[in-house]
């Protein structure tokens, strides 16, 4: 469980969060809308350890984020891969032991072992985004913050990126936390949807269903006209 109690992050004299308190339950799957410049991209970083709150605490289980040593990981909107090294060794970074074998086994559940031995810049930008997936998965994280990690695909890719994302989460169980601009994909991913309005929480609603998604008419309504 993390807990974020009163949660300020200023910078300089801006008041970027306000106050936020919020719980995210272990296993949930948390997405979070706002318009641009709301603070969601700060929000995350945040939550990574990236950067301190101005006041206010942030606890995984009740201790802070360096004794709970949970395993976060992190996925934007560019990939991010080091272009010098090849597909398999950017998802091997920094693993331990038999890297080759588990980076391998990574790959493959984002269907691109056919492409393990080649160099990011020969895959498009939708196999770019499943290798950042396989090495922000391949240590099984415990919390997975994405910060609008398909906004910059096209409409089918991004459609294929969100069921695959939908499936790993399913059978591995991490927390998530996702920003989109994207009220559809808002909606297929989350349990919860946020909406960071004026450095609060303005509105915080859940599914009641399971898959499929059932949302409150009304209050995807309103959600749509705030992004
Ligand atoms: P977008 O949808 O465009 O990605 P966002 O909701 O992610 O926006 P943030 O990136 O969190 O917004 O930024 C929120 C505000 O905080 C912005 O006004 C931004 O200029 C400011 N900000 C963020 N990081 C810093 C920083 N390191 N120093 C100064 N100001 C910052
Ligand atoms: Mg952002």
């Amino acid at each position: 469980e993390i807990t974020l109690q009163q949660v300020v992050k200023k910078f300089g004299e801006k008041n970027v969060l306000k106050e936020i308190s919020l719980t995210i339950e272990r296993g949930e799957f948390l997405v979070i809308v706002g318009k641009s410049g709301s603070g969601k991209s700060t929000l995350l970083r945040l939550t990574a350890g990236l950067d301190q709150p101005s006041s206010g605490t942030i606890q995984f289980d009740g201790l802070s984020p360096k004794e709970a040593k949970t395993n976060v990981r992190m996925m934007y909107q560019d990939s991010r891969l080091l272009p010098w090294k090849k597909v398999i060794q950017n998802v091997g970074i920094g693993l331990a032991g038999d890297w080759e074998t588990k980076a391998a086994h990574t790959l493959e559940q984002v269907g691109l072992s056919d492409f393990k031995d080649q160099w990011p810049s020969n895959l498009s930008g939708g196999q770019q985004q499943r290798v950042a997936l396989a090495r922000a998965l391949v240590n099984n994280p415990d919390l997975l913050l994405f910060d609008e990690p398909l906004s910059a695909l096209d409409a089918l890719t991004r459609l294929d990126m969100q069921n695959l994302i939908e499936q790993l989460w399913l059978e591995k169980g991490f927390t998530a936390m996702l920003v989109t601009h994207d009220v559809q994909e808002a909606v297929k991913l989350g349990d919860r949807i946020i909406l960071i309005e004026d450095g609060v929480v303005a509105l915080d609603i859940r599914n009641d269903a399971k898959r499929p998604r059932g949302f409150d008419d009304e209050q995807l309504t309103k959600l749509e006209k705030q992004i």
